[in-house]
């Protein structure tokens, strides 16, 4: 394999860049550009040690002061030779430092190239691998926490454990398949029936894990509802921590979508302020209500806006009713004026109500108590994996339905190798979750979706 380069900081101005080099030129490529302060060779360095100096441009005049890090195979990232240069942060000096290794005879890395070598090379699973991306986008602590579970292996262990049950079922059934008149106990079709369903149940637990990574990862896809001047802006701004949307007096005001990200606790929510829900002939105004009642209906959550200083109007029941099938946290706004609200129809309709006053910021905490408590599944633990993306998602839904085709086809008496065929399927699908058997196609897509350097 060629050996690339690329790099590994971000391209801004900082204290330190990192240029990565990896494959077996590695070393070679270090030494035509590297003077180490001490007169020692990069070849007579030992792994896991650096060395102070300089990088010089091919005339001999010197580019930069650099520390320069050796990592020898397999020991390493990537399992090959792994070169890092760490210099001064300037995008000019990195850059340039870039182009000479470049010249030296690297090639430039791909996205994700450095961590697909490190699968390739089996430093990683696949699974590992995709916990890189979303270990580097982490931004709150279950988010972190769940990455690094995932990065630790987690899912690997868990798909692996139910892929060995699979296995295990199909050695027994070839067995007895290919050696009927050997002493092999014959299948019995209860237990394999029952072990069947078992690994159906594992799989069904798995598949649930990934709403909530999802959520986990990506924040809660919520909306901000209510009649015009209930204080929808004044809420989103408040939980934003700045002014975003347009708070006046007059009723209508915000009409367009405004959205924002903030994490209220252990979790992340994708805010959108919709226009008020309110009836209306101005057209353009009708067309964000409309957009509200969409919006609403593709929310995880709905923050639903009531007015404590005045009396439910149809808008408010019109909301209510929409709101049946979602989850909700009633809000009741304005908790510091004095209260015309009729309690109980809120009460009698919603499972979490707060008050606040969203203009003193009070109560604030209640709501992120409401929505931690309806969104942390205490039975759902990182640890033992959790689905992170589509590709692993749809993995477990295939091998999924061929487990359940397989039982139903038990169950109707068909022959025991229609069931391997089905099995032998299933656990093809699980290798190909964890990586262990899997497609150029999808490891190509899989590490496309890496930065550079990484
Ligand atoms: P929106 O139309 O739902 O986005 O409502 P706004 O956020 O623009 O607020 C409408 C009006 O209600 C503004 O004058 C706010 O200052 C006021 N308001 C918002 N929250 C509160 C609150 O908790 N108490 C009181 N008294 N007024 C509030």
């Amino acid at each position: 394999m060629s050996t690339i380069a690329a790099i590994s900081t971000p391209n801004a101005v900082g204290g330190i860049s990192v240029i990565r080099i990896s494959g077996e030129n590695s070393i070679e490529i270090a030494e035509k550009i590297f003077r180490s302060t001490s007169g020692k060779k990069v070849a007579e360095m030992n792994g896991y040690t650096c060395a102070h100096g300089i990088v010089v441009d091919r005339d001999g005049s010197q580019i930069d002061e650099v520390i320069l890090s050796v990592f020898k195979s397999p020991k390493s990232y990537t399992g090959e030779d792994v070169v890092e240069i760490s210099c001064h942060g300037g995008i000019y000096i990195t850059k340039k430092i870039l182009r000479l290794v470049l010249e030296s005879g690297a090639s430039l890395a791909e996205a994700g190239e450095f961590t697909k070598r490190a699968f390739l090379n089996g430093k990683l699973s696949l699974t590992q691998a995709e916990a890189v991306i979303d270990l580097i986008s982490a931004s709150g602590q279950n988010e972190f926490k769940y990455a690094i579970a995932l990065k630790d292996g987690a899912i690997f262990r868990r798909i692996d454990k139910i892929k060995s049950r699979i296995i295990s079922v199909l050695v027994d059934l070839s067995a007895w398949a290919d050696f009927p008149e050997d002493d092999i106990p014959e299948v019995d079709p209860d237990n394999l029936l029952k072990t069947l369903k078992d690994i159906y149940h594992e799989l069904d637990e798995t598949n649930k894990t990934y709403d909530y990574g999802r959520i986990i990862r990506e924040g809660i896809n919520t909306v901000i509802a209510g009649k015009p001047n209930v204080g929808k802006s004044t809420l989103m701004n408040c939980l934003s921590g700045f002014e975003r949307s347009i708070v006046t007096d007059i009723a209508g005001t915000t009409r367009d979508i405004v959205e924002e990200t903030v994490q209220l606790g252990d979790i992340k929510l994708r805010l959108s302020d919709t226009a008020g829900i309110r009836n209306t002939d101005d057209i353009v105004e009708n067309i964000g209500v409309n957009l509200a009642f969409k919006r609403i209906y593709e929310a995880d959550l709905v923050l639903a806006l009531f007015d404590n200083s005045v009396e439910l109007t149809d808008e408010d029941l019109q909301l209510i009713k929409k709101l049946s099938d979602k989850k909700v946290v009633a809000i009741i706004n304005k908790s510091d004026e004095k209260s015309m609200i009729d309690r109980r129809v809120i009460d009698d309709n919603f499972k979490y109500v707060v008050e606040i006053s969203a203009k003193n910021n009070d109560g604030i905490d209640r709501l992120v108590d409401a929505v931690n408590k309806m969104f942390i599944r205490e039975d759902i633990d990182a640890e033992k994996g959790i689905i992170a993306n589509e590709r692993q998602k749809n993995c477990i839904v295939k091998a999924q339905s061929l487990v359940e085709q397989s039982i139903n086809a038990l169950e109707q008496g068909e022959l025991l190798d229609a069931i391997t065929v089905l099995l032998d399927e299933a656990a093809g699908y699980l290798l190909e979750l964890t990586g262990e058997k899997v497609s150029d196609t999808v490891i190509d897509e899989v590490f496309s979706k890496f930065c550079i350097g990484k």
